[in-house]
């Protein structure tokens, strides 16, 4: 039996079960752990929120356009899933949700390989197979993990998106125009790592080996100090996952000095919301909790 990944990419994918992830990620819990990746517990996988991010940004600078959030079609979110999709397997879903006319429920959409690290390590205490790093679909950008599989089955289908057999939640997006995102995943963070370790390089070759596996593991959980967004800044805005870093810390602390009451705590949440649609009234720009190029200017 084949599935989408092979024959997208020749490459054997490991049949998940994706509705045991799902359960763990539904603790939500947020924030990301302080500390190693390794030594993050094995909960919900965002405990790795911070590394995630980073790398979905990486990820992004490298196939810019390519890589986009679906979270402003008609979805509802699981907290820890990254709903983030190739171009045209997004289009492919807005047209599957347009002819149902219904909110979709998605659990679960691409898992960072920190994630996926994650759920690899404690491999041994699951009862059915996970794949390393880079061998999950959910790694292609190209797959969702949805309520209500069977309902939506015939909307996804006219458009490209199959149902996976053996994970009754699972559909990979087979229509076309993509691109290998699995190499390009891994690659992100060998750029990220040695961004960071100019002295402990690894080779940025896209795949995954014992050297990317251990400078993963000994990767920080809340991300590394160098991250993707000091060259390029990263547009702000509340989102599931929350929004966590450096860059949100730094965007606080401005709010602040302009004499704004929020907390500093690098997450972005409700309270960031208001503090920075108040930045904006008060700036007479439109408060739409959005920080971009011109309330970034503002802020200077
Ligand atoms: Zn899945």
């Amino acid at each position: 039996m084949t599935d989408s990944s092979d024959l997208l990419f020749n490459q054997p994918v490991i049949v998940e079960a994706c509705e045991e992830f799902v359960q763990r990620d539904m603790l939500g819990i947020k924030g990301s752990f302080p500390g190693l990746l390794q030594d993050a517990p094995m909960s919900s996988t965002a405990v790795v929120n911070g590394l995630s991010q980073q790398l979905i940004y990486q990820l992004q600078l490298i196939v810019p356009d390519a890589f986009v959030s679906f979270d402003d079609l008609n979805v509802d979110l699981l907290d820890a899933a990254f709903p983030y999709v190739q171009t045209p397997a997004k289009q492919a879903l807005q047209r599957a949700i347009q002819d149902r006319g219904q909110t979709m429920q998605v659990n679960s959409a691409y898992r960072t390989i920190a994630q996926q690290m994650l759920l690899y390590n404690d491999r041994f205490n699951n009862s059915n197979p996970v794949a390393p790093p880079g061998a999950s679909n959910h790694q292609t950008g190209l797959a969702i993990d949805i309520e209500d599989a069977r309902g939506w089955e015939v909307y996804l289908m006219r458009y490209g998106w199959y149902p996976l057999p053996g994970d009754p939640p699972h559909f990979d997006y087979q229509g076309g125009g993509t691109i290998d995102l699995r190499s390009q995943s891994i690659l992100a963070f060998q750029q990220l790592w040695n961004l960071n370790y100019p002295n402990q390089k690894i080779s940025e070759d896209g795949g995954f080996g014992p050297q990317t596996e251990n400078a993963l593991n000994r990767s920080p959980a809340p991300g590394f100090s160098k991250a993707p967004w000091d060259g390029k800044p990263r547009t702000l805005r509340l989102a599931m996952p929350r929004m966590e870093g450096s860059d949100v810390l730094k965007l606080q602390e401005g709010l602040k000095k302009a004499g704004i009451v929020v907390g500093a705590d690098g997450e972005f949440g409700p309270a960031t919301d208001k503090a920075v649609k108040e930045f904006q009234q008060k700036k007479g720009l439109k408060p739409d909790g959005i920080v971009a190029v011109k309330t970034r200017e503002q802020m200077a």
